[in-house]
């Protein structure tokens, strides 16, 4: 609040009248373009037409019940659509409606699998370094972004964190993939010790959104199941950010041909409209819960909005549009333009490197590129950025030193170079001293 302060460091909040397409627009008219789609929410546009509709119609028929003991048609037609698209072998769906709530679910329910087996020593989860998987104390406890957890560590259980496969550490000359499968080593040892008293294994497929949007090669999810395989650990992919086209496949675990045992999505589910997760598990681990009453081998776990039927009505109504319109080739067509337009910044002297899967690409700035000496945090380049571009008409909010593009899929060709343009004058404010 104090950098927004009045007459503080000169970052006032910008309150948002109205949104459209990529765009959104202040209370004085001025119109910045949404680089990082509202916290990388929204997949086609403010204001979309046909989400609007969807939800529109749901609010005269059913705007909410609880989904206990109760169902309602949206749910059920999600569900069976999410089924049928998920990696195979992922055929029930549990709702909650955020993010860390479908952490928290997939958590719990990988531990009470391995209890109702009988397996009570099976109680730790392992977590990648520089992970992140939302806010709330269990989700906090799996993630290893120091700047969110730090100062909570006391209150938070204790987990088992192996090195990431993040392609930024890879030597010069090694390849991605080479490094990606480097990197599973360290995590099959962590596997083969503690095998005996860990649930599972959580990962955030392709990408490390939070965690400066560094990148590893899907060879790594394919080395990891089978390692989780090997050792009897569950695998939890966090598709919460790279799900839904983000990276160029429908679910990033498509591109390791991989299917894991928990598959949390929220985020863009609704398109960016309304608050909904839903974690997709297995047959297997359905059943191990599925008994008489007086078993007590039931999954507990609710929350009050639990498969909202507005939300599920807009998270169908984005799956329309995935449905009947070319949305991945055009994605395709999209990223391989921002891929070519930020080739040039590779040469800068102050950028480290510039990665992209699919609909995400980083930019990394750094102080010095040959000692890869990182710049000071408390200078704040990354804020330099963000505030040439407001001005410039652009919502860019950098992570650290770590500028990155995430737009809508309704971006255009020509805002993609707008977009370039004015982020390439941004890198050359924040680092000309
Ligand atoms: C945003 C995010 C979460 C948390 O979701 P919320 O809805 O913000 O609680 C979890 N995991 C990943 C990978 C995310 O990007």
């Amino acid at each position: 609040m104090r950098d927004h302060a009045l007459g503080g460091q000169t970052l006032p909040m910008i309150p948002i009248r109205r949104g459209e397409g990529v765009w959104l627009e202040d209370f004085n008219g001025k119109r910045y373009l949404d680089a990082v789609s509202s916290w990388w929410t929204n997949l086609f546009g403010h204001t979309n037409p046909k989400i609007g509709a969807a939800i529109k119609k749901q609010l005269d028929s059913l705007e909410h019940v609880m989904l206990a003991g109760f169902t309602h048609e949206p749910v059920i037609q999600l569900s069976e659509q999410l089924v049928n698209l998920a990696p195979s072998g992922l055929t029930r769906c549990f709702y909650a409606d955020n993010g860390s709530s479908a952490i928290e679910v997939a958590a719990k329910m990988s531990f009470h699998y391995w209890h109702n087996q009988g397996k009570h020593q099976k109680r730790r989860f392992i977590t990648l370094e520089n992970s992140y998987h939302g806010e709330t104390l269990g989700a906090l406890a799996l993630g290893n972004v120091e700047l969110y957890k730090q100062i909570y560590q006391p209150l938070l259980m204790d987990v088992i964190t192996a090195p990431s496969p993040d392609c930024f550490h890879r030597d010069s000359g090694e390849t991605w993939e080479q490094y990606s499968h480097r990197m599973i080593e360290p995590m099959r040892k962590i596997l083969e010790q503690h095998a005996a008293e860990a649930c599972a294994v959580i990962i955030e497929p392709l990408v490390q959104c939070a965690g400066n949007m560094r990148m590893h090669h899907p060879i790594y999810l394919k080395l990891l199941r089978q390692a989780c395989d090997e050792f009897g650990v569950h695998l939890i992919a966090d598709e919460i950010a790279v799900g839904f086209g983000r990276t160029g496949t429908l679910f990033a675990c498509e591109q390791a041909g991989i299917s894991p045992d928990f598959m949390c999505l929220s985020k863009g589910l609704t398109g960016g409209y309304l608050p909904l997760s839903t974690v997709l598990t297995t047959e297997s681990i359905y059943g191990a819960f599925y008994d008489e009453y007086i078993s007590l081998r039931a999954f507990l776990h609710s929350h009050s909005y639990t498969g909202n039927p507005l939300a599920c009505a807009a998270a169908l109504a984005t799956l329309n549009i995935f449905a009947t319109e070319p949305v991945l080739a055009r994605n395709r067509q999209l990223s391989e333009h921002l891929q070519h337009r930020t080739q040039a910044l590779n040469d800068h002297p102050h950028v480290a490197e510039v990665r992209q899967h699919g609909m995400i690409c980083a930019i990394e700035l750094i102080r010095n590129k040959k000692t890869r000496e990182q710049y000071d945090w408390q200078q704040r380049r990354g804020l330099r950025i963000y505030h040439h571009a407001l001005q410039q008409g652009i919502l860019l909010r950098p992570i650290g030193n770590v500028v990155y593009f995430m737009p809508p899929y309704v971006i255009t060709e020509q805002e993609i170079d707008y977009l370039v343009d004015t982020a390439t004058q941004g890198i050359e404010l924040a680092t000309c001293d």
